[in-house]
């Protein structure tokens, strides 16, 4: 068997897309969605990352705002930020980039971003509503993923989901939403004894750790959707996922690849959550 792709580049194109003409309609409206986004240091990838989300804003029609503060930025300062942001009703979703450095405190920053923008859906708040399955911001990595086992029409109901990786922002979140899409879900992590005999069993593979090969073919079910969360360079310098992308095809019956996979998603689940926030906050307005 031959994996069919998941293309992530695709379906971002056509979830922007559809975002850009929500924008319009919320603009015709009076409110335009807007993003603010932090960055505190010079950390070359989230310097990427964060010109990538200004970048998705514009596409989208969306105003962004984007800070960039030295890594020396004290702690109260930033909190002093947030809290502009908060008050600032022209901004409707605000993202901290992470990682901080490390004399500030990132869950008390987080902490401190209002739960009504909490865009990224990291404050306790969100990871609460996700929880309990209230209304709420969902983590924008495992949303996109959700995103596209939705797009290729995989009913998880009755499936088994194996999950590896349990951190705050991929692992556990993932691990409620397809909970929530009511599959049978086993997390796994470094602690995790045998991880093959439960990837052998799913049905769906997502992987979220951070290291090349964590899957292989020989630990896939033929015909599995295998979801490549994970960014890791090859010895080549080249991005990879977690995922063995040319061994797993072979059996897989759905795979992501890395790059053109997640990552778009991530961020065009991001321009969605911006967009939800507004669109809440102009009908609060209006009524
Ligand atoms: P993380 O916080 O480092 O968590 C990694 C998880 O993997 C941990 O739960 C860890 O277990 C588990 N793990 C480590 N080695 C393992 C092994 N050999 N077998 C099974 N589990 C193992 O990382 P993260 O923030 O969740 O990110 C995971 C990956 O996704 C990274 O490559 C990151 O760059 C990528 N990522 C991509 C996107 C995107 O948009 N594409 C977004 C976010 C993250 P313990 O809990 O026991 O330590």
């Amino acid at each position: 068997m031959t994996a069919q792709l998941i293309d992530g580049n695709a379906l971002s194109r056509q979830l922007r897309a559809d975002v850009a003409t929500r924008v319009q309609a919320l603009k015709a409206r009076g409110v335009t969605p807007g993003l603010a986004v932090i960055l505190v240091g010079d950390n070359p990838a989230s310097q990427v990352y964060v010109r990538n989300k200004v970048k998705a804003c514009e596409d989208t029609g969306m105003h962004s705002v984007l800070e960039t503060w030295p890594a020396t930025m004290g702690e109260a300062d930033l909190l002093a930020r947030v809290e502009a942001m908060n008050k600032d009703p022209s901004i409707h979703g605000i993202l901290v980039q992470l990682p901080l450095p490390a004399h500030i405190d990132a869950q008390k920053v987080i902490e401190a971003i209002s739960p009504a923008k909490d865009v990224d859906g990291f404050h306790v708040a969100s990871a609460g509503a996700l929880m309990t399955g209230l209304p709420g911001f969902w983590p924008c990595t495992p949303h996109g993923c959700m995103k596209m086992l939705e797009h290729i029409g995989y009913d998880l109901r009755g499936k088994h989901a194996v999950v590896i990786g349990r951190s705050n922002i991929v692992g556990k979140p993932m691990a409620l939403l397809l909970l929530q899409a009511n599959a049978t879900v086993t997390v796994c992590h470094s602690g995790t004894k045998d991880l093959a005999g439960f990837t052998r069993q799913a049905d769906v593979v997502v992987a979220a750790v951070g290291k090349r090969n964590v899957l292989t073919a020989d630990m896939v079910k033929p015909g599995a959707v295998v979801i490549d969360v994970g960014m890791n360079r090859n010895e080549a310098g080249k991005l990879c996922g977690d995922v063995d992308f040319d061994g797993v095809k072979a059996v897989a019956g759905w795979i992501t690849p890395v790059p053109g996979g997640v990552g778009p998603m991530t961020i065009t689940m991001l321009m969605v959550n911006t967009l939800d926030s507004a669109e809440r906050q102009a009908s609060a307005q209006a009524g």
